[in-house]
């Protein structure tokens, strides 16, 4: 277990020092002494004052976890009620107003009565949902996984439980919908750098290296002839997974110019067991079908083309064409393509000199291996 870093000095010491430092400082001020006249006693505590670790306040921002009882501590310690300047502030929660993370704290004066009410957290602009809770589900989606992980989280930390299921859902489809819209316009960015590039180095038919210069939307109404290379990559080794990416990767600027998620798999569908022709079936698929995450019904081996074909068949949106196919040994993609026909223009294949050197080098060090110890009699090498 990691032991716990040993702090140059207890925090009681550490907040004597800090009611010690501003007296110092006015002291200073008031009789206009240098440092060098200051009592040996006051040296100390200032040069413990300076390894001090937190000699340097950071300002309050963002999140924070507090224990409720430690705030309330500080708030008793520090403050005094503004209204009457004599009560203490009482720190409680108003349990009905709660949404998820996000708590309506009141701070209530024990001599006036007069009650001060704040939101843990700030809206979303432009709306009444709270920034932790999608933060929240952010977080949670970013390492793969939901409300249940959420739950569990919150409930060893000692925190709220998150928002209910539905909320949730509606977190994670406007978060979807915002990721289309940023994939969107990246797509369309990376398509016009690579366009750019293109003209400026002569390789678009019809354009002078000057057009590279002019403006997007005569970029974007160009439709140009690019060399791809794909890649798949899975959830997990050995064809057995059911996520897989593929990505198309431009071979000039090696930016990613469009990605396809591919699932073959979705747990509630297949475990759901409600009679395929029950009403109540019929109303949970019409309900289910546009978050199904599964779309494709082939096999894990099978994904790579069917994203590579996918990939193909949009590419014209930002009017691209990847008529140049850089392999990487893998024939299945290519065929799928071809098969499709996307363009009215052949796309032809090319082997990519990265992969053939890699294939190369694996199997000649496969061979230098077998061959280990053994004397090549007819050159003579040992
Ligand atoms: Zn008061
Ligand atoms: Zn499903």
């Amino acid at each position: 277990m990691a032991r716990k870093r040993k702090r140059s000095m207890t925090d009681d010491r550490v907040n004597s020092l800090k009611k010690t430092k501003p007296n110092l400082t006015a002291q200073a001020n008031q009789t206009n002494q240098p440092e060098l006249n200051q009592t040996t006693s006051q040296k100390k505590i200032e040069n413990a004052w300076a390894s001090c670790e937190i000699a340097s306040p950071i300002p309050c921002s963002g999140n924070n976890i507090i224990n409720m009882d430690k705030l309330q501590d500080g708030i008793s310690q520090a403050a005094l009620c503004r209204h009457c300047k004599a009560g203490e502030l009482v720190l409680s929660q108003n349990a009905g107003a709660r949404e998820g993370w996000a708590v309506v704290m009141r701070l209530t004066c024990t001599n006036c009565g007069i009650v001060t009410s704040f939101n843990s957290s700030h809206n979303l602009p432009g709306s009444r949902s709270k920034e932790v809770n999608r933060a929240m589900n952010l977080g949670m989606r970013s390492i793969g996984r939901g409300n249940s992980a959420a739950t569990t989280l919150a409930a060893i930390l000692q925190l709220p439980p998150p928002i209910g299921r539905k909320p949730w859902s509606k977190h994670t489809q406007t978060i979807l919908s915002q990721v289309h819209d940023v994939s969107d316009t990246a797509r369309l960015q990376v398509a016009r750098r690579l366009k750019r590039q293109l003209i400026k180095e002569g390789s678009v038919p019809g354009t002078k290296a000057d057009d590279a210069d002019k403006t997007d939307s005569f970029i974007d109404s160009l439709t140009v002839d690019v060399a791809v290379s794909f890649d798949g990559s899975w959830k997990n080794r050995g064809f057995s997974s059911h996520h897989c990416i593929v990505a198309a990767i431009a071979q000039e600027t090696g930016e990613i110019l469009d990605a396809e998620y591919i699932c073959n798999l979705c747990r509630e569908c297949t475990d759901n067991s409600m009679d395929k022709n029950s009403d109540e079936y019929i109303n949970w698929i019409v309900e289910h079908t546009p978050n199904c995450p599964r779309n494709f019904s082939g096999s894990s081996q099978a994904m790579e083309s069917e994203g590579v074909r996918r990939l193909y068949e949009r590419s014209e949106d930002t009017k691209l064409r990847y008529t140049v196919f850089v392999g990487d040994g893998d024939s299945k993609s290519f065929l799928s393509v071809t098969k499709a026909k996307p363009y009215d223009v052949p796309i032809v294949k090319e082997e990519c000199v990265g992969h053939v050197k890699k294939r190369m080098g694996t199997r000649l060090r496969r061979l230098l291996n077998r061959m280990a110890g053994m004397y090549f009699y007819n050159i003579g090498v040992p």
